[in-house]
């Protein structure tokens, strides 16, 4: 059994936003309160975090989150990225590095932005004054392991980012993140049915480096997962609104929601 957590359901502004507001949201459901993206995994003991909110310390405290075995970056925006240095309290309570995996362009964002929470296999920074994260890169169609759990990443395209999606657990799992559109080739690498699929919206009607809900539809269809969920967010994306306009198998994310799959 695998439990996942979607720790943060919103965009990179966050609902509210300072500049719209609840914009389409409806104030009143809870369910529409969304801090920035990151998405925790437990396969089985096996401690997988995607992405470093800038919401992260909150998010790990609400959940009790004290342990990771690996933290998977998706790219290098600031609204994935950017809460990397709350890794530092993982460590403190690990007593040892974490490895993080991403891309070629998203380690060089990671080295060029911090780079001093980076060391080797064999150092660990001293964790009372900053991280101490091992970067490891990963190459698209290649398969990864972290503890146990076989990791695919594939390559996402569109985005104003160099993308990547991951098929996790021997393909349970396909974890998407900001893109426009998705290759034959990305998509040929997911070999089963997935019980889960997790993809980002950002806003209904599209934007020039997002996929709106017409393409999002139509890729879960594509990948026919047992269950997918809607994440990423923005205030144009009300709660029910998108639920309603989605199949039964398809539910929209909110913060702290939990989904476990079945053996
Ligand atoms: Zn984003």
């Amino acid at each position: 059994m695998s439990k996942i957590i979607i720790l943060g359901a919103g965009a990179a502004p966050g609902v509210p936003s300072l500049s719209y507001g609840w914009g389409d949201c409806n104030p009143e459901n809870p369910k529409n309160v969304r801090s920035r993206t990151s998405v925790y995994y437990d396969f089985d003991g096996t401690h997988i975090l995607i992405d470093t909110s800038p919401d992260l310390r909150l998010q790990l405290l609400n959940n009790n989150i004290k342990h990771l075995d690996g933290v998977l970056y998706t790219h290098k925006h600031a609204d994935h990225l950017h809460g990397i240095d709350d890794l530092r309290e993982i460590n403190r309570i690990m007593l040892k590095n974490i490895n993080i995996y991403a891309q070629a362009d998203t380690i060089t964002g990671i080295r060029e932005r911090f780079s001093y929470m980076l060391t080797q296999p064999d150092h660990i920074n001293n964790v009372i004054r900053r991280p101490s994260l091992i970067p490891n890169q990963i190459e698209w169609g290649k398969t990864f392991i972290v503890k146990n759990v076989s990791i695919i990443p594939f390559e996402l395209s569109g985005h104003n980012a160099i993308s990547t999606g991951y098929i996790l657990n021997g393909g349970e799992i396909v974890h998407i993140s900001d893109f426009k559109f998705i290759s034959e080739e990305s998509l040929s690498l997911i070999k089963r049915r997935p019980k889960l699929l997790i993809i980002p919206l950002t806003t209904p009607f599209g934007q020039p480096f997002h996929a709106g809900l017409d393409e999002v539809l139509k890729y879960i269809e594509k990948i026919n997962p047992e269950h997918a969920i809607i994440n990423h967010m923005a205030a144009e994306c009300d709660y029910d609104a998108i639920n309603a306009k989605t199949p039964d198998n398809v539910e929209a994310a909110y913060d702290n929601m939990i989904f476990e799959t079945k053996d």
